[in-house]
């Protein structure tokens, strides 16, 4: 923790207060705390240092050390809104100082111009809400720019002839590709597709002080013990403590907003360390507490004022959830590949990006090859279906899969889905005695079609790659999600919308959400990087109208 962050009290009337610290919460806390203002970022998890993480798969990917407590923090799950939600882990975040962008695996892919403007292109979708943004991908372009720039954002631009215009070419150049990426564009280029490096926020070298990777091994899951991998925590917190007027206050699990008899919020309510309840005062609250916390807070800040919660007049907080959807699948090789070294990801095909008429179906994706399972995962998930499960056979199989086997990982749309959604669930409560996150969901069936076009085609590269044996794994109905996105979607309409192009509330003026939440169309996968261009451009629009006096 540095130590020029200021010690504000509750009582003090701070700027703004900010609800999480994750992708959004980080970027604008910078943003906010370099133009001048005072800020206070209250964040559930614990305040983490580079040299708290390890290599520790049973602590990261068993007990969940850095992302959200299912014990603690119960989910309940159902397919329709009819069926009575039974408990069970429904949705991933990290739950820490940087949210999930300190566990990530880092893929940044930039939306395309088509993803904001979809609906004025394809037309109505029956029984969605599909609709487009009321921003442009010019608009958020030079905010893209800056994620890449100060959040740090390895890549090679004009690579993938399929990315949209950018203004800047990326500050640092793309990993170094790994054996999966050399596979990927071999296969590509015999099928007539194009394999490109993958951007990814992972610096391939030195950048604004920080350490290029050294390749551990260990990424997705983990901490970075040397603050390569590009979290908040490594980047923009720094910055924002360094200004000397915010304060990252962890341990504190906010549990509602508070609001006046205007109808103005007044600061937010939350749990320290101790369980004890805070006031803690600000002239306006910024929630940027993920897709599934964001709705949850709100829902749960319902007064005589707000009763069916706070921001929510349109009835769509918490609705149109979309986690995204996709297809695995796995394939093993004659030759050790040895891809448990390094980041995730190195090449990238986005030939079937764009929605194509003649599928008969919505939707599209990108493509990878990766290997991100750690050895007693791999020991329980990474063999094929059929393989033996104990004994001689079983050992000696892992021994040689594992160092020879690669995963194709398909990315692809989730359509907003009215019913899909966070809701409170009043049987089940939290160790704070809240309501757990209730979440309701059923993949649209467009969804699945894409998810298992895009499997054909990755299973058609895995075997072009020169795969000895490929498997893949059924495309499902999602029951879990670490994509969470939607449920306080932008509009220019009130009654069709939370938030306005400026992310404030349309019923209260002085409350501005921005994370996953704000999305109105999914894209394909790997939100952050547009969360984080959102955040930056929310930022700098909150800091414009609170100098004009208009908050
Ligand atoms: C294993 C894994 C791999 C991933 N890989 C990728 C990838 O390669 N590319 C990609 O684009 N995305 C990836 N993601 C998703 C990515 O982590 C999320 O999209 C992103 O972090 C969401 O940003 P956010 O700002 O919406 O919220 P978050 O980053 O989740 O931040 C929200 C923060 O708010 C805090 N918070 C929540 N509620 C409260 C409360 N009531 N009081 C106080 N604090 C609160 C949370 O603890 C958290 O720190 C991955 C996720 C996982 C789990
Ligand atoms: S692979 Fe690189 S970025 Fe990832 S945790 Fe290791 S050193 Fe950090």
């Amino acid at each position: 923790m540095n130590q020029q962050q200021p010690k504000y009290q509750p009582s003090d009337e701070v700027d703004f207060v900010i609800v999480g610290s994750g992708a959004a919460g980080g970027v604008i806390a910078k943003e906010l705390s370099a133009a001048g203002f005072r800020i206070v970022v209250l964040e559930q998890g614990p305040y983490l240092k580079e040299e708290d993480f390890a290599h520790d798969e049973l602590k990261n990917v068993y007990q969940e050390a850095l992302t959200n407590n299912h014990r603690q923090q119960p989910n309940t799950f159902r397919s329709r809104p009819s069926q009575k939600a039974r408990l069970q882990p429904a949705v991933g975040y990290g739950r820490v100082v940087g949210g999930g962008t300190v566990h990530f695996t880092g893929n940044y892919w930039r939306f395309h111009e088509i993803d904001f403007i979809e609906r004025s292109r394809l037309g109505a979708i029956a029984g969605t809400g599909f609709a487009d943004w009321p921003i442009t991908y010019q608009e958020l372009e030079p905010y893209y720019t800056k994620v890449e720039w100060e959040v740090g954002v390895s890549g090679q631009a004009g690579a993938n002839p399929f990315d949209p215009p950018r203004s800047r070419a990326y500050p640092v150049p793309p990993l170094p590709i790994k054996s999966s990426g050399v596979l990927l564009e071999r296969a590509a280029r015999k099928l007539g597709l194009h394999a490109a490096p993958a951007p990814m926020a992972i610096l391939s070298k030195p950048h604004n002080g920080r350490n290029g990777c050294v390749h551990c091994g260990f990424c997705e899951y983990y901490g970075c013990e040397i603050g390569a991998k590009s979290s908040t925590l490594a980047s923009v917190i720094r910055v924002a403590e360094a200004s000397g007027r915010c304060e990252i206050r962890p341990l504190s699990y906010v549990r509602k907003i508070e609001v006046d008899k205007k109808g103005r919020a007044v600061g937010v309510i939350y749990f320290d360390d101790k369980k004890q309840e805070i006031l803690q005062r600000a002239r306006a609250v910024v929630v940027c507490a993920n897709g599934a916390e964001t709705p949850r807070l709100l829902l749960m800040s319902k007064s005589n004022r707000f009763p069916q919660g706070l921001a929510n007049s349109s009835g769509l907080v918490g609705r149109y959830l979309m986690f995204n959807a996709g297809g695995f699948a796995g394939g093993v090789f004659e030759q050790p590949l040895n891809e448990f070294k390094s980041v995730v990801v190195s090449r990238i095909v986005h030939d079937f990006y764009d929605t194509d008429p003649k599928r008969g179906f919505y939707g599209g994706g990108g493509i990878d090859f990766r290997f991100d399972l750690q050895p007693i995962t791999f020991a329980f998930l990474g063999l094929p279906p059929n393989a033996p499960q104990w004994g001689r056979d079983y050992k000696a199989m892992l021994k040689e899969y594992y160092t020879r086997t690669v995963y194709m990982l398909a990315h692809t749309t989730s359509l907003p889905v009215a019913t899909n959604s966070i809701t409170l669930d009043d049987q089940v409560k939290d160790a704070w005695g809240l309501p757990a996150l209730r979440v309701t969901y059923k993949d649209h069936p467009d969804d699945i079609k894409i998810a298992k076009f895009m499997l054909a085609r990755g299973l058609d590269l895995l075997n072009a790659a020169g795969a000895r044996k490929t498997w893949s794994y059924p495309v499902g109905e999602q029951s879990f999600a670490v994509h969470l996105l939607g449920t306080c979607r932008m509009g220019n309409d009130p009654r069709y919308s939370v938030i306005n192009r400026d992310h404030r509330a349309h019923d209260v003026p002085n409350l501005f959400i921005c994370d996953g939440s704000s999305f109105v169309t999914s894209g394909r996968g790997q939100p952050t990087c547009t969360i984080q261009a959102l955040a930056f451009r929310a930022a700098d629009r909150i800091t414009q109208l609170a100098r004009a006096g208009e908050i």
